[in-house]
């Protein structure tokens, strides 16, 4: 009876705590920006998948397994916990080994896994303190939170030993008393044998002894985490449930933005007035500080377990930049628990003359990210960074006019020319000079539909290299007969590097204006060579009404290849070393890995792939709209990087599939001076050269 209401006492003062913490936290979320969740099924299937099968943590397969482990143990452990807190109310002993066969199976995955656990976590806790890891070390790493990731480590590894000990001394005092022992012990049962000789009631005490020490101590970690790194316990799960199901490439829509865009359009369009005595209320574009994040966003933030997975893969963080991803979400987590309490107090628009940009987070930082969402992919709580930094952005451009000055020439010729650099738009169609290129008004005015658009995109209309990937595309198109034609005059830039640019506004006027010309074609099948036009149309144009089926050029040549219509000979790239670097808008934005190697094991090549490639591959540094600005200041170049991880494979030609990333890996192959032993192509010149066109 005594330990009855001993533990009743505990576990109220616990549960009061815990609750008064979660409160505190519940609280700070009513200051921040709705956003509508839905599609309840694919989030439990994401749930099932990143949270409780551990796919993103066992990208890397040794440590991914450790970390799996010690989670599935957790959950497993978690029924005796749930037994213990069960038979501490009621006075009982074992109560659910009622449950028979299903109880001798948790019972003994459970001892399996507790020295599991306590093997990994001593592990982790050599490697934290003995080994130099990168990603665990950084500026925005105080020593206090390398002490609290080592001290919940610790803790962990007590609750195992103490599990342990308590299986072991449980089976010693059971046997020793002629009682029946409940639930199978498949480890402990042989450290039991060594104790059968102490006596009874030390037996007892000592099996006391682990029981309590297991349970204060679950009772303490539960306490401490929410004030700890390993908030994460609680967080992950309902953090993968709530966060992005989205293509990594896809970006929110701003409805704001939209009905000031299509005001300027069109004056007259009609919109739905605010109901009498409901003023609209004047949103501030952007993130400025943490009451503009959106809830979804502060729980990534809650979340974020400082692994530095995201820090790992960052490009700009690998060359020396200041940006670390990682520092996003802490950073946003630390500000809401400066600004929270005050907002409590003086309400929302309290300020303290601080703000998460400017005070916590530099606009150097948010200019230095390509937008690659290496971070994304790898956070192993499913957390989207580059959102919150292109929410900054967008504060910056909208609200501040602020961006570099590369940017604001390209904001200028998007808006004046529709294309980032200074040419007319009347020259819109000069790359195709000499070639049989059919044009959508002319086609269309002889009664003709056809079946694809070839947006063409800004780098294929005035880049000078690549026209020349255009005008190879196209003669393939011609040579099979494709049913297609291009706007012409009638394309405008997509509005892509706009948008990551942080000038939503422009970016909605490119695409309205785009999509009301797709529209008015009745276009329903599009072809673009660009993957940063192919993920705005394709995930992006959508919200604005233009909704198409969009394909990549290497996703239609490997159709035309799979379907025997396109057969490539060989010609003068027979016996040739070819790597491939998978751009970040077709790769991780889209998960299209397999298209363009495809196409490349269909030509008369040896396939050799870089150490980072596929969801692993580096960015070329140019996305983001890097490509239009001077890089911020940092060790080395991340084009220099890329180029030198290529150049590692011994190939004798470097492909891409992407304006920018050709761009970047030539001016790396030019500053490596290798530009005699090291071509740069396009996959679509490569078909064209092994086809002799
Ligand atoms: S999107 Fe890329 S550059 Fe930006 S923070 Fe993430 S990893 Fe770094
Ligand atoms: S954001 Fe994700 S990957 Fe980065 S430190 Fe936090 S949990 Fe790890």
């Amino acid at each position: 009876m005594e330990k009855q209401i001993a533990f009743i006492i505990v576990l109220l003062i616990s549960l009061g705590i815990f609750s008064y913490s979660a409160y505190r936290y519940y609280r700070f979320f009513k200051f921040t920006r709705p956003k509508k969740i839905g599609d309840w099924g694919k989030r439990i299937k994401m749930t099932i998948e990143i949270a409780f099968l551990q796919k993103k943590i066992l990208r890397k397969r040794w440590v991914g397994l450790m970390h799996a482990m010690v989670w599935w143990g957790f959950l497993v452990i978690l029924f005796g916990s749930i037994e213990m807190i069960l038979d501490g109310i009621f006075g009982t002993e074992k109560i659910l080994s009622f449950l028979g066969g299903f109880y001798d199976f948790m019972m003994a995955t459970g001892d399996i896994f507790a020295p599991i656990i306590a093997i990994a976590v001593i592990a982790f806790l050599v490697r934290r303190l003995f080994m130099h890891i990168k990603r665990f070390y950084g500026p925005e790493l105080r020593k206090i939170d390398k002490l609290d990731a080592d001290f919940a480590l610790t803790l962990i590894l007590l609750l195992m030993l103490s599990l342990m000990g308590m299986n072991t001394y449980y089976q010693v005092w059971a046997q020793q008393t002629g009682n029946e022992i409940l639930g199978y012990y498949p480890v402990t049962k042989h450290f039991a044998k060594w104790f059968m000789d102490i006596p009874t009631d030390v037996a007892y005490f000592r099996y006391q002894f682990n029981w309590w020490t297991h349970i204060l101590l679950i009772f303490f970690f539960a306490n401490i985490l929410p004030y700890s790194k390993h908030f994460h316990v609680f967080m992950s799960v309902p953090n993968v449930f709530v966060s992005r199901i989205e293509p990594l490439g896809y970006i929110d829509n701003m409805e704001n933005i939209t009905k000031e865009v299509k005001m300027m359009l069109d004056p007259n369009a009609a919109f739905e007035e605010p109901d009498e005595g409901e003023e609209e209320q004047i949103e501030r574009f952007g993130v400025k500080d943490v009451e503009d994040v959106t809830w979804v966003n502060y729980m990534n933030s809650l979340a974020c377990t400082q692994c530095g997975r995201c820090v790992e893969v960052c490009p700009a963080n690998i060359t020396g930049k200041l940006l670390s991803p990682r520092k996003v979400m802490m950073d946003t987590r630390k500000r809401m628990k400066e600004k929270g309490p005050e907002m409590i107090k003086h309400g929302r628009d309290f300020d303290d003359g601080k703000a998460l940009l400017g005070t916590y987070l530099t606009e150097e930082e948010l200019w230095a990210c390509t937008m690659c969402n290496a971070c994304a992919q790898e956070c192993p709580v499913n957390n989207h960074q580059p959102s919150v930094i292109l929410d900054m952005r967008r504060y910056l451009v909208m609200e501040e006019s602020k961006a570099p000055s590369g940017l604001n020439t390209v904001f200028a010729n998007i808006e004046n020319n529709g294309a980032p650099w200074q040419f007319s738009p009347e020259d819109r169609l000069l790359w195709a000079e000499g070639l049989d290129v059919p044009v959508m008004a002319d086609v269309v005015a002889v009664g003709k539909k056809p079946e694809y658009l070839l947006w063409v995109g800004s780098a294929g209309a005035f880049d000078d290299r690549y026209k020349k990937v255009m005008r190879d595309f196209v003669k393939i198109l011609n040579h099979l007969k494709t049913d297609y034609a291009v706007l012409g005059v009638e394309e405008s830039d997509s509005g892509d590097v706009a948008r990551r640019a942080g000038n939503e506004m422009l970016f909605q006027m490119q695409a309205l204006t785009n999509i009301e010309v797709l529209n008015g074609y009745e276009v329903k099948k599009i072809i673009t060579a660009d993957p940063h036009d192919f993920n705005t149309l394709k995930n992006e144009y959508p919200d604005l009404g233009g909704k198409y089926e969009v394909m990549h050029h290497t996703q239609f040549l490997q159709k035309q290849i799979s379907e025997g219509k396109l057969t490539i000979s060989g010609g003068e790239l027979e016996g040739k070393k070819i790597t491939y670097h998978d751009p970040c808008y077709l790769g991780r934005a889209n998960e299209e890995y397999e298209a363009p190697r495809k196409v490349i094991e269909a030509l008369p090549v040896e396939m050799v792939e870089m150490k980072k490639h596929k969801s692993f591959a580096m960015c070329c540094g140019a996305g983001g709209a890097q490509m239009f600005k001077e890089a911020e200041k940092g060790e080395k170049e991340i084009f220099i990087d890329r180029t030198e991880q290529a150049l590692e494979t011994g190939a004798d030609i470097i492909c891409t599939a992407c304006p920018f990333c050709m761009t970047m890996l030539t001016d790396g192959i030019k500053y490596k001076n290798k530009e005699e032993e090291v071509k740069n192509y396009d996959i679509a010149e490569l078909v064209a050269i092994s086809m002799g066109l």
